[in-house]
């Protein structure tokens, strides 16, 4: 591999077996240091990981190049239809959500028209989130077409180091094991160092990362869906935090003749999610929606993530049949407040909509008249 400060080089990847796991490395060369890349799977799919082709990396190496400003060039095979988009229109869409990223060029040593694939699988990621347990309702449930309903879930980590594995995401796979089990569908667990070397937040570049490591897989999953936390009509290619305003335009781009990336939920609000999940009864010893909690057995039914779940829970007369993933008591002691909060709000679109489920389930004089009641009582027996 030969080195030039304004080059990024790729080499080819490489398989290597590591305790019970199957490794693929990719090795670079960035300013006349010599890095790796990794992503690790269960040995039981190592037969299926593609290391035929830089495909699988050439999106997390795009995005390390454009933060870096130099150009990138792969010395393995890459896919014709990818190198189109990554040399264009993928790097004009992230020079708008991160205008600190540069135009760079892209080349390849060994560029291929058609790299072979057998994966006729349907793969999703799995979080035991309500995007990702919406993604089951509509793609799984109700998919009436064969070929298009998820037969595989993925629960994926970019932020791992070789050889450890008592990490936090270890730690709290049993609740992702236990979600797959309920809705009887196989997990596969990946885990990658791809965080480490890409210095942009996680909400700006994870499209590029878990739409990487899904490409490793192209001989298990043929269509892999990609859940969306925003409506349509929010949908814009603009500065953003989050890339995610993007997904409908963005994730087709990152699709190959033999893997195919949907965009999924952006046809519904998150009360609308939340009501169809409930609806179907599922999560309901496995929800994990909370933005605080380490501990991923119990949401901490105290952050913003965990009150609008509830309080929507609570509307839909459904709170108690998720019991086992909240703490009610806490919930109890906090409800008038986020009722207040709530209805107070001016600007925040999604208590915009958990207020209109308020008021058309009548939930907040429901509410205040049970309050009235209690105080009532009181009064009486006092
Ligand atoms: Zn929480």
């Amino acid at each position: 591999m030969s080195e030039k400060s304004n080059l990024l080089i790729v080499g080819k990847p490489y398989i290597k077996l590591y305790d019970d796991k199957t490794y693929i490395f990719c090795d670079y060369s960035l300013k006349g240091e010599s890095k790796k890349l990794w992503m690790h799977v269960d040995s039981e799919y190592s037969s299926k990981v593609d290391f035929d082709s830089s495909d699988p990396f050439s999106l997390v190496f795009l995005i390390i190049a454009m933060k870096n400003g130099v150009d990138l060039h792969f010395e393995g095979v890459l896919t014709d239809t990818l190198y189109v988009n990554i040399s264009k229109d993928i790097q004009s869409i992230y020079c708008i959500i991160e205008p600190s990223l540069a135009q760079i060029k892209v080349t390849s040593s060994n560029m291929q028209s058609a790299i072979e694939h057998k994966g006729i699988g349907v793969g999703t990621g799995f979080s035991c989130g309500i995007d990702s347990y919406a993604s089951l309702v509509d793609n799984y449930y109700e998919m009436p077409v064969q070929s298009h309903k998820i037969t595989h879930l993925f629960q994926i980590n970019h932020n791992q180091k070789l050889g450890v594995y008592d990490t936090k995401w270890q730690r709290n796979m049993p609740r992702f094991l236990k979600g797959a089990e309920e809705v009887n569908l196989p997990l596969i667990q990946i885990g990658s160092n791809f965080y480490s070397h890409v210095s942009l937040p996680y909400s700006q570049i994870h499209p590029l990362l878990n739409c990487s490591v899904a490409m490793l897989l192209r001989n298990v999953v043929g269509i892999y869906y990609y859940a969306s936390g925003y409506k349509f009509e929010d949908i814009a290619i603009r500065k953003s935090h989050s890339a995610a305003y993007s997904d409908s335009i963005l994730l087709p781009l990152l699709s190959t003749r033999s893997l195919f990336f949907y965009s999924t939920g952006s046809d519904k609000s998150r009360v609308e999610k939340t009501i169809s999940i409930s609806q179907f009864g599922i999560g309901r010893d496995s929800l994990d929606v909370c933005a605080k909690s380490p501990n991923k057995s119990l949401n901490c039914s105290l952050c913003y993530k965990c009150k609008r779940t509830m309080m929507t829970l609570d509307m839909l007369g459904e709170l108690n049949s998720y019991g086992s993933c909240f703490d009610l008591s806490k919930w109890k002691r906090h409800r008038s407040n986020y009722i207040q909060e709530v209805l107070e709000n001016t600007t925040n679109k999604y208590m915009e909509e958990i207020k209109k489920l308020g008021e058309d389930t009548g939930y907040f004089k429901r509410v205040e008249a049970a309050r009235r009641r209690r105080e009532l009582r009181a009064q009486i027996n006092k």
